[in-house]
């Protein structure tokens, strides 16, 4: 370990058991606890009792000697005790002197309840403030507001500091939610499949205890095997990205982020008062710090079945064990598509499997036991499975034939899986109104075999626990630093450029930039007349490539300012004097660049994103960029391995390489310009954008013959 990552993992935890008060409070005071029925202030109350919170329960009420049989408190000052944590369920306009109070009176840790702050306006966003600089005063910790709460399942615990009505029994997933309405469903949905959850948190406004602190969390608690998270974005997506690269490596992190589409940001924007906005980059910062992104909430609790109970897989190779042909053949699409092998089966399994199997069974990978197989063929499939070297994990159909002893099946499914040796996942396909098929169910539920009741969702779940083990052996490196670069000249212009106010940089500093990073470009002069022109066009020599420049002109093909392949002095002269009267700017001068023909047109580019750094962008360029869109996004700086994953990410991936006898071109050479470029805005943070269109990439190197760079 470096010494760096000692240190970050000790402030790590220190700061995780400040928020103790929070998850694991032993007393709690609820300031606004009513006897109203329906009202926030008694279900809160109602919901410790009824839960079995183990600590000590404090209504605070000016006018109620007690509550729900509880006694209860005129002001926090006259409670006897330690306070750890206080619910606050008032008028907004009386939090801020209520915060005061909890600091003096040293509670640790509030849950805001109450709404009318960030998310209403002005005057909110003023009381919002109020209330966290008291709480800063006094090292408070504050959830919220606007918010549900923390519910914490573990036995010592139980505390359900939350208005929700599900009732979760003790599992190994922790929650944590930004919207208190996906996050309450998410934990339905876990109780539902019976999954069991450990710790739950929805911070709504999230004004101080935030996303990453919670995740944060989470990753420090035993008892959290895997996280689920969603949200609508970050406000400050640095600090999340550090904080879940480090839990992500532990556990993992099934994450799911909305507002993918202008619509559903728009509805993200509006009701809370934090952060959103159309982008990928969320997509982009769970997938830099290896967290499990999913599109479909369904898909994601449902994964996270397989991952409360199964060992993570070492590869991608699954041996599928069946009593039925087609889900089989349904599962083994969904397996193949998430990048999963079905191997053949060895000649010894395959000795053994005769020997054991009803005759009529099929011996291979799938193994198709029939709907007449029992236990012990199931048994001894799944044996078979477990000692083959070329086999990672298993995929069952199971169909409770009525002919069988459908019990027996399941009882020995649980004992190969309760070995935890390589992950089940089970679809299981039953009448489950029927009692006897009840049982058969619970014994594989309580023997913790994720079922599903349909292929593909099993083989979803499944795919899941593969792309965790890729998470989890993916080690993308450092981003490389090349050490012959001119910064300080880069420097230098940079600051000219600002100085003039300039949005764009000229065409010369652009490629001069280019060329202080090592990024090759064409051979290049600027020329400002006709026989200038001529004379560029010698010394570079023919042919060569004339186009317009002036900082007016931006897509310059478009308005015939790009004239290629001339090949001699007369067609120079003819050229530049054509431009001369179609151009009718001051600014006007002539870019002579040397013509290189027939290589593929690629594009690089990058754009500044708040908070986050850059993105880096590559795809297929030239002047079909826009109406192709076949490009992909990565966050700054890139390192050599995901700059490589840029070229083979992109739908035209295979064209890098050749097609139908074309030459591919050189890769190396442009992951080499994606990692410069990524270096250029690491060290020049004020750049804004950059594009490089077209790249032009041949057999044995690459050269930029078109660049833009805005600051
Ligand atoms: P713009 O993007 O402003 O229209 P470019 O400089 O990108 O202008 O040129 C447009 C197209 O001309 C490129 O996509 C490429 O096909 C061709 N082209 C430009 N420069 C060269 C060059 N040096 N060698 C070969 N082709 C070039
Ligand atoms: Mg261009």
């Amino acid at each position: 370990m470096s010494n760096q990552e000692a240190v970050e993992i000790k402030e790590h935890s220190e700061k995780v058991h400040e928020l103790d008060s929070l998850f694991k409070p032993k007393s709690i005071a609820i300031i606004g606890a009513s006897s109203k029925e329906l009202s926030i202030g008694n279900v809160i109350l109602k919901n410790l009792v009824h839960y079995g919170y183990t600590g000590k329960i404090y209504p605070i009420n000016p006018k109620e000697p007690e509550i729900r049989g509880i006694k209860a408190y005129t002001n926090i000052f006259d409670v006897p005790g330690d306070i750890d944590l206080a619910h606050v369920i008032i008028p907004s306009k009386f939090v801020p002197q209520i915060i005061e109070d909890c600091g003096k009176r040293g509670i640790k840790s509030v849950i805001i309840n109450s709404a009318g702050f960030s998310e209403m306006g002005d005057e909110g966003i003023a009381l919002q403030k109020a209330f966290l600089d008291n709480a800063k005063k006094y090292g408070v910790r504050v959830f919220g507001p606007n918010c549900q709460g923390i519910i914490n399942t573990d036995p010592a615990f139980k505390a359900y500091c939350d208005f929700t009505f599900t009732f979760p029994n003790p599992g190994s997933i922790s929650i944590v939610a930004l919207s208190g309405g996906v996050g309450a469903f998410i934990m339905q949905s876990l109780f539902d499949l019976d999954i069991g959850m450990r710790m739950y948190a929805s911070n709504g406004n999230a004004c101080d205890v935030s996303i990453s602190d919670v995740v944060k969390y989470y990753g420090e608690d035993d008892g959290t095997k895997a996280i689920i998270l969603y949200t609508e974005g970050f406000s400050n997506p640095k600090e999340f990205m550090d904080v879940a690269k480090i839990v992500a490596k532990k556990k993992p992190i099934l994450a799911m982020k909305s507002g993918r589409t202008e619509e559903g940001s728009k509805a993200a924007a509006s009701h809370t008062g934090s952060l959103a906005g159309v982008d990928i980059s969320t997509e982009l910062i769970f997938e830099k710090i290896g967290m499990l992104s999913f599109s479909n909430e369904e898909e994601m609790c449902q994964a996270s079945m397989a991952f409360s109970t199964q060992p993570i897989p070492k590869g991608n190779r699954v041996g599928i064990i069946t009593n039925t042909g087609g889900p089989a053949v349904i599962a083994t699409d969904e397996l193949v598509s998430a990048g999963m092998q079905i191997p053949l089966l060895s000649d010894r399994a395959k000795n053994i499997l005769k020997e054991t199997m009803l005759p009529e069974a099929t011996i291979g990978n799938p193994i198709d036991v029939v709907a007449t197989g029992g236990g012990n063929h199931f048994r001894s499939a799944l044996d078979v499975m477990m000692e083959e070297e070329n086999i990672d994990s298993i995929f069952i159909n199971f169909v409770t034939a009525p002919f069988t002893d459908t019990d027996e099946v399941a009882r020995n499914i649980v004992e190969v899986s309760n070995l935890k040796r390589k992950p089940i996942v089970c679809n299981f396909m039953t009448n489950l109104s029927l009692e006897r098929f009840q049982v058969t169910a619970k014994i594989l539920k309580d023997g913790g075999v994720p079922c599903y009741s349909f292929p593909t969702t099993a083989a979803k779940a499944m795919g899941a626990l593969y792309k965790y083990h890729l998470v989890q052996s993916r080690n993308i490196g450092e981003p490389e630093n090349f050490k012959n670069v001119n910064q300080q000249n880069t420097k230098q212009i940079l600051e000219k450029g600002k100085a003039e106010g300039k949005d764009f940089l000229t065409s010369a500093d652009t490629y001069t930039i280019l060329s202080n990073y090592g990024i090759s470009v064409a051979e290049w002069r600027i020329a400002n007349s006709v026989s200038d022109s001529v004379k560029a066009a010698l010394e570079i020599g023919f042919p060569v490539v004339i186009k317009a420049d002036a900082a007016s002109l931006v897509h310059k093909s478009d308005l015939g300012g790009v004239k290629i392949n001339i090949k001699n002095a007369d067609e120079v002269k003819n050229v530049v004097e054509d431009m001369l009267q179609k151009f009718n700017t001051s600014d006007l001068k002539f870019f002579i660049q040397k013509f290189l023909p027939g290589g593929k047109e690629l594009i690089a580019g990058v754009s500044a994103k708040q908070e986050l750094g850059h993105l880096i962008m590559f795809g297929i360029g030239g002047i079909y960029v826009e109406v192709l869109k076949d490009v992909t996004f990565k966050i700054s700086p890139v390192t050599k391995l995901e700059a490589s994953e840029m070229l083979s990410t992109i739908k035209a991936s295979k064209l890098l390489d050749g097609v139908r006898g074309e030459k591919g071109i050189h890769k190396e050479s442009v992951i080499e310009i994606i990692q410069r470029l990524s270096q250029l805005v690491t060290d020049f943070p004020e750049i804004q954008e950059m594009d490089l269109n077209p790249i032009m990439a041949f057999e044995d190197k690459a050269f930029v013959v078109d660049a833009r760079i805005k600051i």
